[in-house]
This record gives structure tokens, C-alpha cells and sequence, in this order.
């Protein structure tokens, strides 16, 4: 099996490091990987200047790039061969709820399913990336079941958030729904040394709701969280209803 692997994190990223050592055992593993932090930029493609790649001295090669010029240079034109799966992550930090929707790391697989090749993207909702060292054998045993690329299904990709706990204390997989992220005070206003105002996003408190299936509830009870996501974003339920408007011009 040709398993590509990369994240958002950057080539250098600890996790990235767990996730394809533990890949290894199922194939022959390539990282092409971002060569700095990208996280948070989505689905975001270069367009407007020339990508360079580069290759470590671990063979992993590095683009100046996000997580999907990544995806896309690798199976365009980087690798000789076409990934059988890519494998996304270890995020350094959750991407459940509306995270998916900022998130680089989910990116990665996202663009691998476009591109039609199974993908699976892999977050760690603790904030000590160290930490994610212990999920190596674990991430094995998952990769055992999801690697049975026959039944995979199409246009699908599979987000896997890792709780915060250690991996021996771990109660078992929940296959998960996304719950709502509910931030608060997350955007600072302030001022720099030279006195011009700045914003900051991020940081503040976060909270969580949603039904007894969500990502979020998996994770609080000590559960792996298994989200199987689709791309289509319709909602096809409210389809009659917008119809019912009568929009029309003229
Ligand atoms: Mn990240």
C-alpha cells in the first residue's frame, strides 16, 4: 500500500512524525508536508506565486505551501506513484465541531477526497504535542481497521480527534457527529508598542453543545472520536422549502 502523509502543522511537526512511523507498518510511507506552521488556513490553494519543493535529509519533502498544495503537488507531480491513502496530522490541538471547517489538517484529506483517494485526518485535542508520542502503537491498531481500503467509502474522509488522556486509560471508539463550538472573547483589540490598534483572533473560552453522539462528548468520556465527513454541503432537506420562496427574476 503507498500511503502519503501530511498535516498543517509543518514537515517538522511532532505528530506528523507519530502518525507516519506508525504508518509505516502498512506500506511504503512519503511525507510531502508544509515546510512552516499553516494551520488554520483550510482549504487554501497557492495561486498567485510559484510553490518550491524541497526535499529533507529524511527523504520527507517540504512545499512552501498549505496542506492542500501539498495534497495536490504530491499526486500531480511529486510521487512517482498515486497514494493509495493519505493520512493527515497528528494535529497538535482538536478539530471537531466547526474546527473542520478552519482546519488544515482536515484539509489535507479533504483534498485527497476530492481527488478521489481515501484520506483520514488525525488531531490531538491535548495541548502538549509531547504527549502524542504514547498514541503510536494505538494509531496502529486504528490504522489496522481503517486500512481496509475495500470497504472505505467514496466521497468520504474520516476525522479521528485523540482525547487528552493517557492512551492506556483510553475506553474504546465512537463513531461521532459534529458538535457546535460556542467561542467566547476570542478576539482581542489592543494596541502595539507604537501605539496602532491590532486584532487578535483566537484564544478565549470555549464551550461545546450538541446531541449525545457528538465528537466533543466521545472526547470528555475518555473515547477515540471517529467523524466520518462528506463534502457535500447542501442542505437537502430545506431544498422544498427555499423552492417555496418562488425566487425568480423578471
Ligand atoms: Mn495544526
Amino acid at each position: 500500500m503507498r500511503i502519503l502523509c501530511s498535516n498543517d502543522d509543518g514537515y517538522l511537526a511532532f505528530g506528523l512524525n507519530v502518525l507516519a512511523s506508525a504508518a509505516h507498518a502498512f506500506g511504503e510511507v512519503s511525507i510531502v508536508a508544509p515546510d512552516r506552521e499553516q494551520s488554520a488556513t483550510s482549504s487554501s490553494l497557492t495561486l498567485h506565486h510559484p510553490l518550491r519543493a524541497r526535499r529533507a535529509r529524511d527523504g520527507a519533502i517540504m512545499v512552501d505551501g498549505t496542506p492542500t498544495d501539498c495534497v495536490i503537488l504530491a499526486v500531480g507531480e511529486l510521487l512517482e506513484h498515486r497514494p493509495d491513502v493519505v493520512l493527515s496530522g497528528i494535529n497538535h490541538g482538536a478539530n471537531m465541531g466547526e474546527d473542520v471547517l478552519y482546519s488544515g489538517t482536515v484539509a489535507a484529506a479533504i483534498e485527497a477526497t476530492v481527488l478521489g483517494i481515501p484520506a483520514i485526518a488525525f488531531s490531538y485535542v491535548g495541548r502538549d504535542a509531547q504527549e502524542i508520542e504514547g498514541w503510536g502503537p494505538l494509531i496502529r491498531e486504528l490504522l489496522s481497521d481503517m486500512l481496509d481500503l475495500s470497504r472505505f467509502p467514496s466521497d468520504t474522509l474520516l476525522s479521528v480527534n485523540l482525547p487528552p488522556i493517557d492512551p492506556a486509560e483510553v475506553k474504546g471508539v465512537r463513531v461521532t457527529s459534529l458538535g457546535r463550538r460556542r467561542y467566547q472573547d476570542s478576539l482581542t483589540r489592543a494596541e502595539d508598542p507604537s501605539g496602532r490598534e491590532y486584532f487578535w483572533i483566537g484564544g478565549g473560552v470555549t464551550s461545546w453543545e450538541g446531541p449525545e453522539d457528538s465528537d466533543f462528548r466521545a472526547i470528555n468520556e475518555g473515547f477515540v472520536s471517529v467523524t466520518p465527513l462528506h463534502l457535500d454541503l447542501t442542505n437537502y432537506r430545506l431544498m422544498d422549502e427555499v423552492r417555496q420562496w418562488g425566487l425568480h427574476i423578471r
